[in-house]
C-alpha cells in the first residue's frame, strides 16, 4: 500500500531490466546467439542470474569458464553485436504495471530513480524521453566504477538524491542487484518476473510483481529495526 511506502521511505530505486521493462527474454536470446558463435552453450538461467553486472564482465567470465581468453577488442565487438541483435527484437517502453506504480509513487511525493547495469544508449533506446523524464535520477553503467553486486550504483543514487540509504527501497529481479542493494544498507523487494523465489532469498521481501507493492500491506518495520519511522 502506498501509505506503507510513504511512511518508511523517501525514494524508490528501480532496477531496469526485468523490473521496469520486459527485456530479459530478448537479452538472453541475444547472448545465447553470440555465445553459440563462439561454440559455447549457455543455459538461460545462467544468463538470467548474471543480470545486473556489466556486460563485459559477464561475457569475459563465461568465455573464460569455457577456456576462451578474449581480448578487449573481441569483447567490445561481441558486446556491440549482442546489442544489435537485442535491439532487433526487444520491446520499447515501460511495462504498464511499472508505469502505474511509478505514477503512484510520484503522486505520493516519493523520489523515483532508475539504477541499472545497462549503458545509457540502451536505456535511451528502450525508454522514450517522456518516460525518462518521469524519474528524478537515472544511473547507468557509465556513471560508476564497480557494478552490481557492489553497492556503488545504489549508494551513488542515494548520494545524488541526498537521501539516507535507510530511506531507500530498491526493487530488483536478480541476485546481483539484490546483493548490491543490501550491501548499500537499503531495503530490497524482489519480484519473480524472471527468476524463481529460491534464488532471490537475500531480498527482504519477495513479491510476484510490482502491483503487489500497492495491493498488499507489507510490514517494512521488520527489516528496519533502527528506523523509528517504520515502527507501527
Ligand atoms: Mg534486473
Amino acid at each position: 500500500m502506498i501509505e506503507d511506502l510513504q511512511r518508511c521511505f523517501k525514494a524508490i530505486l528501480f532496477d531496469l531490466d526485468g523490473v521496469l521493462i520486459d527485456s530479459m527474454p530478448h537479452h538472453v536470446a541475444a547472448w545465447q546467439r553470440i555465445f553459440a558463435e563462439l561454440g559455447i552453450e549457455v543455459p538461460s538461467e545462467i544468463l538470467r542470474r548474471s543480470e545486473g553486472e556489466k556486460a563485459k564482465i559477464t561475457i569475459r567470465r563465461l568465455a573464460k569458464q569455457h577456456g576462451l581468453d578474449l581480448t578487449e577488442t573481441q569483447l567490445d565487438d561481441l558486446i556491440n553485436r549482442k546489442r544489435a541483435i537485442y535491439r532487433r527484437s526487444a520491446p520499447k517502453g515501460m511495462r504498464q504495471v511499472a508505469y502505474t506504480l511509478l505514477q503512484t509513487c510520484r503522486t505520493a511525493g516519493l523520489k523515483v530513480a532508475i539504477v541499472t547495469g545497462s549503458v545509457r544508449s540502451n536505456l535511451e533506446w528502450t525508454l522514450s524521453s517522456d518516460e525518462l523524464q518521469l524519474f528524478d535520477l537515472v544511473i547507468s553503467s557509465e556513471q560508476y566504477q564497480s557494478g552490481k553486486p557492489h553497492p556503488e550504483p545504489y549508494l551513488k543514487a542515494a548520494n545524488i538524491l541526498g537521501i539516507d540509504p535507510l530511506h531507500c527501497l530498491v526493487i530488483e529481479n536478480a541476485p546481483l542487484g539484490i546483493q548490491s542493494a543490501k550491501a548499500a544498507g537499503m531495503t530490497c523487494v524482489a519480484i519473480t518476473t524472471t527468476l524463481p523465489p529460491e534464488v532471490l532469498k537475500e531480498a527482504d521481501f519477495i513479491l510476484t510483481d510490482l502491483d503487489d507493492l500497492l495491493n498488499r500491506k507489507i510490514d517494512f518495520s521488520t527489516v528496519k529495526p533502527g528506523d523509528s519511522q517504520c515502527r507501527t
